[in-house]
């Protein structure tokens, strides 16, 4: 029989947790997929300042199925995502959000997609649920990018997923820290397909994005993949510099005909343009130091403090 781990990242989830583990465990018992996958569900509370952790290990003694990782302060989804896959021991692994926006209904035709001999079958947001006009807008934008960035079509996509041993194990090999999972499941490779499926409305509790928290994880997971941007200054830098040789023959040819014009506004415009454009620059190549003095470092993604 065919093992399959679920991997849980939670962070403040008090309110879901046995939700979850309700709708996972009548999912197996009244579906035949008992006859042919055992189960193991990974929650890792991502340093929960409530009662999380207490409902995990409750769990944990009444269903054998049920492991866990607990880490000494929040490190962020994506480090317990990764730190899920570490730990879980299946023949495939599926990542899914506690609050069951990720619908378990879905694990079926996962399943049957990875039976049919699929590695990798992403889960794909056909309705994105209720979220403002904005945020679909820059969503969109921004899965628009990566999908150009790593040539594969990013958008609707989720961190909803199936992958095979093989792909985990890929995954697990990786060394960089700053990962962005959703992506990188695509940019291994590998036999993929995906399954659509509509975002449910969070069961309890509340999201833990806000505006200025996807911004910067917009900008993480675009600098991870792409020096673009890198090469956008050096294109600005050559258009500036163009414009300026331009003006540079415009105000000489004026001055040797005597018709030279008062030169404030101009200037004016011309440092600030410059300036903007430098400081900008120096914002991006710094956003990649960091990045590099991160991997560096080289310190733990994560602290265990507690594990079964
Ligand atoms: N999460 C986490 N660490 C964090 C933030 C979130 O493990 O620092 C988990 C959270 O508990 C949930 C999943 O990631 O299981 C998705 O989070 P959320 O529902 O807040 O995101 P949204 O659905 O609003 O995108
Ligand atoms: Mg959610």
């Amino acid at each position: 029989m065919k093992k399959v781990s679920i991997v849980v990242p939670c962070y403040n989830e008090e309110a879901t947790i046995k939700e979850f583990h309700k709708a996972i465990t009548s999912l197996w018992n009244e579906s035949e997929i008992k006859n042919n996958f055992s189960s193991e569900i990974i929650f890792i509370d991502d340093g929960s300042s409530d009662n999380t952790y207490e409902n995990i290990l409750s769990l944990s003694e009444s269903d054998d199925c049920v492991r866990y990782t607990s880490f000494s302060r929040n490190f962020g989804k994506e480090a317990a995502i990764f730190c899920g896959l570490k730990q879980a021991t299946g023949d495939a692994v599926i990542v899914m959000d506690a609050d069951l926006q990720h619908p378990p209904i879905a694990i079926l035709q996962m399943l049957s997609k990875w039976q049919e001999g699929y590695e990798i079958v992403e889960g794909i947001k056909s309705y994105r649920g209720k979220e403002s006009h904005s945020h679909g807008f820059m969503a969109e934008l921004f899965y628009k990018i990566m999908s150009g960035m790593i040539g594969f079509d990013m958008s609707g996509s989720s961190d909803y997923k199936l992958m095979d041993r093989k792909v985990v194990d890929t995954l697990n090999s990786l060394s960089e820290r700053t990962t962005f999972f959703r992506a990188l499941s695509y940019w291994v490779g590998y036999k993929s397909t995906s399954v659509e499926y509509e975002v449910g409305d969070r069961i309890a509790g509340k999201s833990k994005w806000s505006g200025a928290s996807l911004f910067k994880y917009a900008l993480m997971n675009i600098t991870s993949f792409t020096y673009s941007p890198l090469y956008l200054i050096g294109l600005i830098g050559a258009v500036i510099m163009l414009i300026g040789l331009g003006l540079g023959i415009d105000a000489v040819i004026t001055y040797v005909k005597g018709i030279a014009m008062e030169g404030y506004p101009s200037l004016v415009i011309l440092i600030t343009l410059a300036t903007g454009a430098i400081m900008l620059s120096l914002g991006i190549i710094a956003v990649y130091i960091a990045r590099m003095y991160n991997e560096i470092k080289n310190r733990p993604r994560y602290i265990v403090e507690n594990q079964k």
